[in-house]
């Protein structure tokens, strides 16, 4: 599919919970209709739930609106999230009831600019929780089997993707804001020895399929895996020592303390 240059505003007239505190959000306009398949959709929106139901086109702009007001299609620049917040202003909630009952969570990541925050129709998501950084398209989802993080390396631009979860880790969390290059406040990590440096699982376990650390190429493909599975799920936390060996330690169950 080529590139989807315009987007319509959505506004339900009736909002299915209050837990939705943008007052509307933006879909892909289609004008050569919404196809069977989408095999370019972005991971960060969700999983493309076939024709006309995350997506308008002409055939089901009258459905559409049946159920909301719909704008105009407008232009929006390339690379542009499928699925975004409306509007030009921030809607940061300030509250408890969001970003899963988590204020801790939801402190970080609007401190390191994801401000536009808030429930977000993504297809294949269990009433997501949404936090978008408007200058550089990274995106946080937050739902029941934890947070993705889709992020770009302050370097190159490169996308890359962190998850942790179920449970959330503000530790592993706020490293992968880090290495994203946003600027974050302190939190209070699990005690690390001076000089370690904290790394996401993403990190961590391309270290250790690699064999690129000190005392890497052990050659024991079982515990290999089972550290990267430990990594991924937010069990445990890796740290890169001064002297390039890597270290594992329990992840905290309450790593941030305000
Ligand atoms: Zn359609």
């Amino acid at each position: 599919m080529s590139q989807v240059t315009h987007r319509v505003a959505v506004r339900p007239r009736a909002q299915p919970d209050p837990l939705s505190a943008p007052a509307g959000y933006a879909l892909p306009y289609l004008p050569g209709g919404c196809p069977a398949d989408f095999a370019t959709w972005p991971a960060r929106d969700g999983r493309y739930p076939g024709p006309h139901l995350a997506t308008v086109c002409p055939t089901c702009l009258p459905t559409h609106r049946q159920h909301a007001d719909v704008s105009a299609p407008f232009p929006v620049p390339p690379h542009h999230p499928m699925i975004s917040f409306a509007g030009p202003t921030s809607t940061p909630p300030h509250r408890h009831d969001t970003a899963g009952g988590n204020p801790d969570l939801l402190h970080l990541l609007t401190s390191a600019g994801f401000v536009r925050a808030g429930w977000l129709p993504l297809p294949g998501f269990d009433e997501p929780f949404v936090a978008d950084h408007p200058a550089d398209h990274s995106r946080a989802i937050l739902d029941i089997d934890g947070i993705q993080l889709y992020l770009h390396e302050p370097d190159t631009g490169r996308p890359f993707h962190v998850h942790a979860g179920p449970r959330v880790n503000l530790a592993v969390v706020h490293a992968a804001l880090t290495c994203a290059g946003h600027s974050t406040p302190a939190i209070a990590t699990p005690p690390l020895p001076p000089s370690a440096q904290l790394l996401t699982p993403d990190t961590a376990a391309h270290l250790i399929t690699t064999g690129a650390h000190t005392h890497g190429q052990h050659g024991d493909l079982a515990i290999d895996l089972g550290l990267i599975d430990a990594l991924r799920n937010g069990a445990i936390l890796a740290v890169r020592l001064p002297d390039g060996t890597l270290a594992f330690t329990p992840a905290p169950h309450h790593p941030f303390s305000t």
